[in-house]
């Protein structure tokens, strides 16, 4: 039987909020009202022609408006969700400490910034985790709004916390604090959940929470921790993680969205109001990558490769274009010049955009794919601001551990191309820490430096050629290869970057021309804790977040005391510290948090990976090619996810448009 559909709709917390916005930094960022924001009725359902139902989102990327606005993933999500007219959707970001003071003293709950309603009317808070660094700021977030913290003192009336995003991968630190989570891609999961809430709610919302948990959990496509017990043992390792429900699944499966070109989205991309991190308008062109570096855990987990064919891609950019008015166009992937028609791609929007303000760039460029030709299109209608370039490994031992095969001559021979054709500015991106490294490998990193500006000098006959050297610290991830590893510990990472800075400045011929920039190995860390923490972390997270915690992303903001002072108190009693999380390798038969969570990777196929990511170490020449291009080594996921590699040439090209 139908129930009323329609319901009151919640105050805006604006007149709360307009007097106060003067007292805050960038006021603007919390008013909404942005070009191609959407804000629809309340009772959206009940007004449309077929009545029901409404079904309310509020989507929350847990970092600040700046970070938040350009994510690619939320600005998707929001579209697809509000294109239904049964549906609404509407946005929230981590208010800065200054608005949350603000908030706490006038009773101002958690907003969305589209109608200034409370998120706590909303039916779902689906979070976007690109990073585990964002976890303090979603417990932030679910306190202003007033949502119980723990999932399991949830009543009806509060919304189902969802997670997705790449972390969610592992979501099981966060397990007490959400009620489900959702892994790979969301345009067809949030309306399939969108779908089970509908009903749930047009049958008077039988059995509570609880029961809509239970229809989303035995779809196999959303994971509902508390329908799961993880047994340990002895030692503090898991023994079995169970369902403790009939008819729970033993195993959640990655959502795979097969047709790009049928999900063209953004078609009305949201232009920021406040400065934010990225002002362009983005083309995903394809996702996943097969490349098959061994610590990449967002190419492992987004297998199989899926293009977009190049007509639709022109058609995005054009529309995106026209409906923005943004100036610049990023082709967006995790490997761009990977794409089959990459150089058809470049040479057509170049062509139609010769002449007009519209300017190209290509994020991800491999040094391998890399070619000049593609680099002078993209640069023609632009500056020639930096080329980055990421060998990765510093030795090419270290890069055929990692299996990202670029030889020094080629990574050598590339730049030089590039200053020739007149960039003079090049930036190479190192990592630190990855599984049996050396001093010797990073030390490497300033021979390759060196080389690099030397033959920028040779080539141009300037001496002004500049290369900036880029190093983050490795951080094992699930679902990777090196999800076994032991991370390195801070001390040793921050010796290791400060003999490299050393050694970099010593040499007084290359000192000036070569630049340095590296972050302490700490807060890797605490992300190296987060991400390949257990349930038990859940609570170190509290603490953190008790104690002031928030914006953990942010240098400023973060602690790593008060992280480590939260380990101390929230894993008393387990048995297990940070270092077990971190530092530790682990075995192959370790159940890992993660396991019951299916990425399609086969396990057995990960541990020979990592086996012979170990045999390269010690001077095996094992190379795991990209199967886009080589017979299917099998890695487990198209099989298990019954998906393929969809890539062209698609022989296409795009028709030249009058530019406006
Ligand atoms: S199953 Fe085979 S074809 Fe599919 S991503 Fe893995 S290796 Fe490539």
């Amino acid at each position: 039987m139908s129930v009323s559909t329609s319901v009151p709709a919640p105050a805006s917390v604006f007149p709360l909020l307009e007097s106060r916005l003067p007292s805050v930094q960038k006021p603007i960022q919390y008013v909404g009202g942005e070009l191609n924001s959407t804000v629809k009725s309340w009772n959206c359902a009940a007004e449309s022609e077929a009545g029901g139902e409404s079904v309310r989102w509020a989507l929350m990327y847990p970092d600040a408006y700046e970070v938040g606005l350009p994510n690619q993933g939320v600005q998707i999500l929001y579209e697809v969700l509000n294109e239904r007219d049964w549906i609404v959707a509407e946005r929230t970001y981590a208010v800065w400490p200054d608005m949350e003071a603000v908030m706490r003293e006038h009773d101002i709950p958690q907003f969305t910034v589209d109608s200034h309603r409370p998120v706590r009317a909303f039916d779902v808070l689906g979070l976007s985790f690109s990073t585990e660094l964002g976890y303090t700021n979603m417990l932030n977030a679910l306190d202003l709004a007033g949502i119980a913290l723990h999932a399991v003192d949830r009543g009806d009336d509060e919304p189902i916390v969802l997670a997705g995003g790449h972390a969610a991968f592992n979501p099981e630190p966060i397990a007490d604090f959400i009620d489900a989570a959702v892994l790979g891609d969301g345009e067809e999961v949030v309306l399939a959940i969108s779908e089970v809430v509908r009903e749930w709610k047009a049958e008077g919302r039988p059995g509570g929470r609880d029961e809509l948990l239970r229809r989303l959990a035995v779809s196999g496509g959303v994971y509902v921790p508390k329908f799961y017990d993880v047994v340990y043992t002895a030692d503090g390792t898991i023994e079995a993680v169970v369902p403790n429900k009939p008819g729970i699944p033993f195993r959640v499966s990655k959502h795979t969205l097969m047709d790009l070109d049928a999900w063209p989205y953004p078609r009305k991309p949201l232009v920021p109001l406040a400065e934010t991190v990225h002002e362009r308008f983005s083309v995903e062109i394809f996702r996943g990558c097969t490349r098959g570096c061994r610590f990449c855990q967002a190419g492992m987990i987004t297998r199989p490769v899926r293009e977009r064919s190049i007509k639709t891609i022109g058609d995005m950019v054009e529309n995106g274009i026209r409906k923005s008015g943004f100036e610049e166009v990023g082709l967006l992937s995790l490997s761009s010049a990977d794409h089959t028609e990459i150089g058809e791609v470049a040479k057509g929007l170049a062509d139609r955009y010769e002449g007009s303000n519209v300017s190209l760039s290509l994020p991800s460029t491999r040094v391998d794919a890399f070619n000049i030709s593609l680099a002078n299109e993209f640069s023609r209608n632009g500056r020639r601001s930096g080329l980055t370039f990421a060998p990765e490994g510093g030795s090419e031992r270290m890069r055929k551990v990692i299996n990202k095969m670029v030889t020094e001559e080629d990574l050598i021979n590339t730049v030089a191309a590039a200053y020739s054709h007149g960039w003079r500015q090049v930036k190479l991106y190192f990592m630190v820490g990855l599984p049996t490294e050396t001093d010797e490998d990073v030390l490497q990193v300033a021979d390759l430096a060196k080389k690099v500006i030397a033959k920028g000098r040779e080539v141009t006959g300037h001496n002004d050629i500049r290369c900036t050297v880029s190093i983050g610290g490795f951080v094992p991830k699930p679902h990777t290869p090196f999800q076994w590893a032991a991370q390195l510990d801070h001390e040793t990472t921050d010796s290791r970057l400060k003999k490299l800075r050393d050694t970099v400045r010593e040499d007084k011929r290359f000192g000036r021309a070569i630049g340095f920039r590296y972050h302490d190995g700490k807060p890797g860390i605490v992300e190296g804790l987060l991400s390949r923490g257990d349930r038990r972390v859940g609570r170190v997270i509290e603490e953190v977040w008790r104690d002031g915690g928030r914006f953990d992303g942010w240098s400023e903001h973060f602690s790593y005391d008060r992280w480590m002072a939260a380990t101390e108190r929230g894993l008393a009693g387990t048995g297990v510290d940070v270092d077990w999380y971190t530092v530790r390798e682990r075995e192959y038969d370790e159940v890992l948090p993660w396991d019951h969570l299916d990425s399609g990777l086969d396990k057995d196929w990960m541990w020979a990976d990592w086996e012979d990511a170990l045999a390269a170490a010690e001077g095996a020449d094992i190379e795991v090619e990209d199967c886009r291009w080589t017979p299917c080594y099998d890695c487990g996921v198209c099989p298990e996810m019954g998906t393929e590699i969809q890539i062209g040439p698609t022989g296409q090209t795009l028709l030249p448009l009058s530019v406006v």
